[in-house]
């Protein structure tokens, strides 16, 4: 069995760990990512058939890392958003000029983000081990010790910070005794790119329906990302049957805002629940990402929220000699909570706002709707949280490098 010393150790390569692995290479510090997948391996998340929308602050972010060149080709820019509930009055409208930006985020293929992600993480003199896993964990006061299997055998790693990055089912938080509040929501999200007959003008629906959201998302070559929220046997019904009566579904479920659909893609299933882990720091121990708050993908905020630990938690080591420090984590853990809170609040609560069949609550959302239509103020708020632009921000989310 082989030993060695990090200054950080990040379980989990997907597309948060390997953004913080590569956040942190301008600090010259000794940066271990233990990674279960291979990157091409079917199973792994961040390679799959998904689109990511980035709110317009982690654009900000990607950029001071200096990796939006190499993404910009493949992002399709978000000029405007439309809330509706189907079969209600009320529809709630953002627009980027109101907002004096560019975008208001921009969509981009998980196929294209996650290599992106992979290979800045690759040229940043991070020691990765790959297909790894975690066998055990011993926190001391100075360091976590911690057993890893790598397909050359076993390996000690003693590491001042093991930031646990490994996702929603994150087996390293249940060997820390970190325990998590899930929620299953009994929804799945049924994904799949369709071409409209009009253009979507890169405008981005998020449509409340019986069953839950409905989001198109604007993508290239005309084509839609579609996130649509079922019950599991109607999710069943939507996988299994063919494309033109998938198609009809879908046309129903969406109405005809951009006319006749009239082509998708391969379609894949994502069962919904929502994640809080019970803390988020301890002794030399942090949890970021999914691992620390999972969400239902309503407003697309899950990676976003996950790369704002990044940018945060980037700049807390940064500003400390001692990567792990307790003073610092508490620093951390306090500077994301309000963040975290207010995201999970906002996802889980639209969720069961517009699923519920409670008559007068149906009434309140489309007056709610409206109401937030006609005023700015709120409206601003609602859209700089989405776009992660509310709050005290990192410097990579200011355009500041760490170094
Ligand atoms: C249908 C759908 C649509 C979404 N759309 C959006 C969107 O538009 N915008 C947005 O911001 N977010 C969106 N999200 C959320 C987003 O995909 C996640 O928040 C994000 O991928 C989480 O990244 P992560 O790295 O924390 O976790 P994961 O992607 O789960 O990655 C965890 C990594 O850890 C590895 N791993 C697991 N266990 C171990 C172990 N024991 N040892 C070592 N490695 C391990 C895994 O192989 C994986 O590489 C969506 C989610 C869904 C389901």
């Amino acid at each position: 069995m082989s030993n060695y010393d990090s200054d950080i150790l990040i379980i989990g390569g997907g597309m948060v760990g390997a953004s913080l692995a590569a956040a942190l290479a301008p600090l010259s510090l000794r940066v271990t990512v233990v990674e279960a997948k291979a990157p091409r391996d079917p199973g792994q998340p961040s390679y799959d058939d998904r689109s990511t929308a980035l709110a317009y602050g982690s654009r900000r972010i990607i950029e001071t890392l200096g990796l939006w060149p190499a993404l910009e080709s493949a992002a399709t820019p978000i000029h405007g958003i439309h809330v509706s509930d189907r079969g209600r009055f009320g529809v709630t409208r953002l627009d980027r000029d109101e907002q004096g930006l560019p975008a208001l985020g921009y969509v981009v293929d998980n196929r294209a983000l996650g290599p992106v992600l992979w290979r800045a993480m690759e040229q940043s003199q991070v020691e990765i081990l790959c297909p790894a896993g975690i066998k055990a964990i011993n926190l001391k006061r100075d360091c976590a010790e911690v057993s890893v299997s790598t397909e050359d055998g076993p390996v000690v790693c003693n590491t001042r910070l093991l930031v646990v990055a490994d996702g929603a089912r994150s087996t390293t938080r249940e060997l820390l005794g970190i325990g998590a509040d899930i929620t299953r929501y009994e929804q799945i999200a049924v994904i799949t790119n369709v071409t409209p007959e009009k253009y979507h003008e890169h405008v981005a629906y998020e449509r409340f329906t019986d069953t839950g959201p409905l989001a198109f998302l604007p993508m290239s070559n005309g084509r839609c990302s579609v996130v649509w929220t079922l019950p599991p046997d109607e999710a069943d019904t939507a996988l299994l049957c063919d494309d033109d009566q998938f198609l009809s579904a879908l046309q129903d479920a969406f109405g005809h805002r951009l006319g006749r659909l009239t082509r998708c893609g391969s379609r894949h299933s994502y069962p919904l629940f929502l994640v809080k882990a019970a803390q988020i720091s301890g002794e030399r121990h942090v949890l970021i990402g999914n691992a620390a708050h999972g969400l239902h993908p309503v407003a697309g905020q899950g990676f976003n929220l996950g790369l704002r630990d990044v940018a945060a938690l980037a700049d807390v080591i940064a500003d400390n000699d001692d990567p792990g420090d307790a003073i610092a984590l508490r620093r951390y853990t306090q500077w994301r909570e309000s963040d975290h809170d207010r995201v999970i609040n906002l996802t889980d609560g639209l969720v069961r706002l517009f699923t519920s069949d409670f008559a007068p609550v149906k009434l309140a959302r489309g007056a709610g709707l409206a109401a937030l239509d006609l005023l700015g103020a709120p409206r601003g708020a609602f859209a700089r949280q989405t776009m992660g632009l509310r709050g005290r921000l990192p410097r990579l989310a200011r355009g500041v490098p760490l170094r």
